[in-house]
């Protein structure tokens, strides 16, 4: 199949900035992809590249898309570098998109199955998370999602017993520590959470590859020792980028969870077969993606066969210009939702 393909760089303000271990994060960049056969089918992609995450640059995506040409056949998409995981998986779902033929009955095949997903709410780190847990347990939501690593460890540990004091009951709460831990830290939380109702710890430690191989290997075995020392599950973000890092730890029998940002991870229908063979405890996730990036990824999230656990996409609204959301974040999604964005309306928007 020779399809035209057609990019356009996006440069989105988020409505506010997003908190991460490198400081407030203000401007989505990335790239959507739209993909038109000579029949006048198109699909759409997106390339929401997190250098942080050890993806490739928007830069380079870019790059790429100028060397691919304005026609592009099978040959040239398979001959793209693996490194380039984001804009692969971009150029994949926009030619899936093409190839969908009748897909709206393949695509809600199995919806008699799975008609909804739970969604985490997301509550703002610190103290403020505790006035918000009221106004979402009512507008429905069951798991909670709060950033902790950010303040003192004591404080931090005195407002888990608060939020946790005023959660609805049967439900849980998912911490975020993005790696702040040491050692000791993560012990004082683990002893903290094994009674409380916890659902996992997101990424306790973390070594970036920058800090080299030992350092790397010995938090992973600091993470295998927490979870096998404590009942609480850890589940791995910023330790999973791309294929590879999946790979080693299935090898490495990963007893908890794993965190998969579809528009991260490269080969997602590969990562995805591994995994479901691994029978592993998946939890999909939000990379900070357009509407565009966000339906192949909801997708994904809605054919995973394991234990459903809830969605990290309460997410929207997300950026100043709702054009470019995804469904407005609610305690369930349903498949049709999913269905129902508006891939073409959301590259109009960028013209
Ligand atoms: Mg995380």
């Amino acid at each position: 199949m020779i399809v035209r393909l057609h990019y356009r760089r996006y440069s989105l303000p988020f409505r506010n900035p997003v908190r991460t271990a490198h400081g407030p994060w203000t401007t989505r960049d990335g790239l959507l992809i739209r993909l038109e056969h000579e029949d006048g089918r198109v699909g759409f992609g997106e390339a929401a590249p997190i250098t942080d995450f050890g993806t490739e640059s928007i830069d380079e995506a870019e790059a790429a898309c100028r060397a691919l040409g304005e026609m592009i056949d099978e040959n040239k998409l398979a001959g793209l570098p693996s490194r380039l995981g984001c804009l692969r998986h971009a150029l994949m779902c926009a030619r899936d998109g093409i190839e969908e033929r009748a897909t709206t009955g393949e695509r809600t095949g199995g919806l008699e199955n799975n008609p909804f997903r739970a969604v985490a709410a997301l509550l703002p780190a610190g103290k403020a998370a505790l006035a918000q847990v009221p106004p979402k347990a009512e507008f429905g939501f069951r798991i909670f999602k709060w950033k902790v690593g950010v303040a003192d460890l004591a404080d931090e540990l005195a407002i888990l017993d608060d939020v946790c004091a005023v959660l609805p009951s049967g439900a849980k709460l998912r911490l975020d520590a993005n790696g702040a831990w040491d050692r000791r830290k993560a012990e004082r939380w683990f002893e903290r959470c094994a009674d409380r109702p916890v659902e996992f710890v997101e990424q306790p430690c973390f070594a970036p590859a920058a800090w080299g191989d030992s350092a790397v290997r010995r938090t992973d075995d600091l993470l295998l020792g927490l979870a096998g020392d404590y009942p609480t599950k850890i589940a791995l973000d910023e330790s999973l980028v791309g294929e590879g890092d999946i790979e080693r730890w299935l090898a490495a029998g990963w007893p908890g969870v794993f965190v998969v940002k579809p528009s991260l991870i490269g080969d997602v229908p590969r990562a995805m077969a591994r995994l479901a063979k691994a029978r592993a405890d998946v939890v999909f996730s939000s990379a900070l993606e357009t509407a565009v990036g966000a339906r192949n990824a909801l997708r994904v999230a809605f054919d995973w066969r394991g234990e459903p656990r809830a969605l990290g996409f309460g997410v929207w609204p997300l950026f100043a210009d709702s054009r470019f959301d995804g469904p407005f974040a609610a305690p369930a999604l349903r498949r049709e939702d999913v269905e129902r964005i508006d891939v073409a309306g959301v590259w109009n928007a960028l013209s």
